[in-house]
């Protein structure tokens, strides 16, 4: 396909596990600054997408343009400084690290001409790392040891720590599980406010929370596109009744 404005364009995306195809011949357009909601029954090929996108699972065919470069043939690391960042269901981060430290050491160390690290000025770091963790709600708890915080703290944390790298596509699974419903609010004004400078996607089963941040819901059900549009047409949708939201 020729260049196109979206941040990303899925094509024709298929993989298959022997024989089994968990993403079968999907295509799918993100916008920039668009928060996306994909959703669907488990084994849906959800999170499969992701590790697609993301360069941890590798397709079968098709193909996966992020800024119109395609990145099925990119390596993990590669997807990452293009500009993909990607939080899996449970959180990974330092627990016995602060939270200062945390945001800290996922600051991007650039590689300079000659091989060496080319390490930003201390202020640089010290601004992001107070720029991030207002944005997550961590500022009044940057020296607190990562372990002491709430589930939903630590999944903030995480998602901070995606935002050092500032990712112009960030995609979170399940990022709402185990929350608190103060904490499920506090998340979704959260996703509202970063992706006023970047493309979200998000997958999820709390359509509470789903209906709080979706720009367009994507509806996904043995690794195709059963439905998309915004969440009341979704949501009316006969077929998706059928075999999602009616259960
Ligand atoms: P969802 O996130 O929508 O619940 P997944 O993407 O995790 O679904 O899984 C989709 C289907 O693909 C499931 O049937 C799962 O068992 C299968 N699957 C996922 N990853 C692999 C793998 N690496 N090898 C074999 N089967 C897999
Ligand atoms: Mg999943």
């Amino acid at each position: 396909m020729s260049n196109t404005d979206f941040v990303l364009a899925i094509e024709d995306l298929t993989v298959s596990f022997d024989g089994f195809k968990a993403v079968d011949a999907l295509t799918l357009y993100v916008d920039r600054n668009e928060l996306r909601v994909v959703i669907g029954p488990n084994g849906a090929g959800k999170t499969t997408v992701l590790d697609l996108i993301c360069g941890k699972t590798k397709s079968t065919s098709g193909s996966i343009k992020f800024k119109n470069r395609e990145l099925t043939t990119l390596s993990e690391h590669e997807i990452v400084r293009a500009g993909v960042g990607r939080k899996f269901q449970t959180p990974s981060i330092y627990e016995n690290l602060s939270v200062y430290q945390n945001l800290e050491v996922s600051y991007p160390k650039g590689r300079g001409v000659w091989g060496s690290l080319l390490f930003k000025s201390t202020d640089d770091v010290v601004n992001s790392v107070h720029r991030v963790a207002k944005e997550i709600m961590l500022e009044e708890h940057l020296d607190m040891e990562a372990a002491l915080l709430s589930h939903g703290q630590k999944q903030w944390l995480e998602i901070g720590m995606l935002l050092m790298q500032d990712p112009e596509l960030l995609m979170l699974d399940e990022p709402v599980a185990g929350m608190s419903a103060k904490e499920r609010d506090q998340t979704a004004d959260l996703l509202n406010r970063i992706c006023k400078n970047r493309s979200v996607v998000v997958i999820e089963h709390d359509m509470e929370f789903v209906k709080k941040i979706a720009h367009k819901v994507t509806v996904l059900h043995q690794g195709k596109i059963l439905a998309e549009g915004t969440m009341d047409n979704v949501q009316k949708d006969e077929k998706v009744i059928e075999v999602y939201l009616g259960h």
